[in-house]
């Protein structure tokens, strides 16, 4: 096992164990890539979308927000291009059963004229163990091969290709496209006349209400539309658990601008967003931009950038920032015959204005976030483990333990706990040792814990440790919630 499965599977246990995410009907057996948010985990995604909306619209006056519905008007995917073209290339191995995504798996073959020679398929990230399979099977060293896509072996050469979880070649399929929406019915009667889409992304709900946001309240462009909701992906792989997840929530924001300024302001929220990472708490060296390249830029897209988070797994998109152009708004107006033009004041033009979209997945970013704060440390003669959580975001605030139970210590921590709720979901805890309540705190990434002890009783102090430097000092007990709110709301 490598270090880096390990990250994950301790993760994963700690998850599971402490009610931060458990999989998805389990006691049936489990839904495949579909998980559940335990009571940790509901506060964390909460804390998340909070943090989201308050940067994005609460703290600007040039964005508002939106609550689209999930099920639209078939038509819009129509519009959309979803229909048509939101698909992915799918193999099957006729063998395993397993089904890859075409576009994700490639193959080592023979540099020199490997005319009949094996060759060797293998997902992403996999390439040494493509090389082990290299030395295993064919006897050959892996550096006398090439790597190439999948995509670009021409279909007569399937037959030599061995597939990632096999020995023997032959059993991969012709790659064919596979639709990524989920469909159902609306109404009693099942047929092709009532068909409805789950929303694949929740940028269309905005879109179609681009008007209705302009005659019902006061923006003009430049403004945003932002929302937050579920989306809906039939993926083909799933993988590392939350990352990709066939039901999931999105973040998204777009940005009306100006035909000619779309790549200024395409600048704008590159840097922005990657601010808004580090607001949050996530180490700037793990955070990257990736540019797409020709190949694979969308349809609708003039530039686009991902921000990339180096996960145990590797570096991965964590949110894309696309200049979308005239497309969507352009497409609605062909499609529903609904003029999405803009007047203009400022210029006196009248123009269907440019889209600069950031679209952030929420279980991502959670994914994200307990990556990153995740830590085991060695102490003197004591292991920890820590999730060094950004306070906004912990889902515990503030750990509450009176030193005994006895003579009135527990009296006065219940009373600063029944305090400290009406603000801040805090914990209460008078069992076992101190050392140890600090632990089971620490590995749910409560940043604070306060104890009322003897000396409470004579000065109305309290000690506040605090998780990351493990320091601990006093402070009045009055002081507590200006404390709390200094470090969470104020983040000082
Ligand atoms: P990919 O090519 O990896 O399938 P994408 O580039 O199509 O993904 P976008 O459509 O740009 O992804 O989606 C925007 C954001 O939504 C992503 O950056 C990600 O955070 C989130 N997201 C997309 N698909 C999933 C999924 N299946 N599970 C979880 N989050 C997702």
């Amino acid at each position: 096992m490598t270090n880096q499965e390990t990250t994950m599977d301790k993760l994963i246990s700690l998850c599971k164990r402490r009610g931060y995410i458990f999989g998805s009907s389990e006691i049936y057996g489990g839904l495949s890539a579909v998980y559940d948010y335990g009571p940790l985990g509901a506060e964390l995604k909460r804390n998340i979308k909070n943090f989201w909306w308050k940067w994005m619209v609460q703290k600007r006056d040039n964005i508002v927000g939106l609550d689209a519905a999930i099920l639209m008007h078939p038509r819009v995917w129509e519009a959309s291009g979803h229909v048509a073209g939101f698909q992915d290339p799918l193999v099957d191995c006729k063998v395993t059963k397993k089904r890859y995504r075409a576009d994700q798996v490639y193959v080592l073959r023979p540099k020199d004229g490997g005319n009949d020679g094996l060759m060797f398929a293998f997902k992403e990230g996999d390439d040494e163990l493509a090389a082990r399979k290299v030395k295993n099977i064919a006897k050959a060293d892996a550096s006398t091969y090439e790597k190439l896509a999948l995509t670009d072996i021409p279909l007569r050469e399937f037959s030599r290709i061995v597939g990632p979880d096999m020995k023997e070649p032959g059993s991969l399929t012709e790659p064919r496209q596979f639709n990524l929406m989920f469909k159902t019915h609306v109404g009693p009667v099942e047929d092709n006349a009532n068909v409805v889409y789950m929303r694949p992304e929740t940028a269309q709900g905005i879109y179609v209400n681009f008007t209705n946001v302009i005659n019902s309240t006061r923006v003009k462009v430049p403004f945003g539309i932002a929302q937050i909701g579920k989306a809906f992906r039939n993926e083909i792989t799933t993988e590392n658990f939350i990352f990709r997840t066939r039901e999931f929530e999105q973040m998204e924001m777009q940005f009306f601008v100006r035909p000619g300024t779309d790549m200024a302001w395409f600048e704008t929220w590159k840097q922005d967003r990657i601010d808004y990472y580090r607001q949050l708490g996530i180490r700037q060296e793990k955070l990257r931009f990736h540019e797409h390249g020709e190949d694979e830029l969308a349809h609708y897209a003039a530039a686009a950038f991902d921000i990339q988070y180096e996960f145990p797994f590797g570096w991965k998109e964590l949110e894309g920032i696309h200049n979308r152009t005239d497309f969507d708004l352009k497409r609605h107006q062909e499609w529903s015959g609904r003029d999405q033009s803009y007047f203009d004041d400022e210029v006196k033009e009248k123009y269907v204005p440019y889209i600069v979209e950031t679209s952030a997945g929420c279980d991502r970013t959670l994914l994200t976030v307990l990556v990153d704060a995740f830590a085991e440390e060695k102490l003197e003669n004591d292991m920890r483990t820590v999730l060094r959580l950004h306070p906004a975001l912990a889902p515990i605030k503030a750990g509450i333990f009176p030193l005994v139970k006895k003579e009135g210590l527990s009296d006065i921590a219940i009373k600063l706990k029944d305090e400290l709720k009406q603000h801040y979901p805090v914990f209460y805890d008078e069992g076992g040792a101190v050392g140890r309540r600090y632990r089971r705190q620490d590995e749910i990434g409560t940043p604070f814990c306060f104890t009322i002890d003897f000396q409470t009783k004579e000065d109305e102090t309290v000690t506040v440790r605090d998780r990351d430097s493990m320091q601990q000092k006093r402070i009045p007990i009055r002081g507590v919630f200006d404390y709390l709110f200094s470090k969470i709301d104020k983040g000082e």
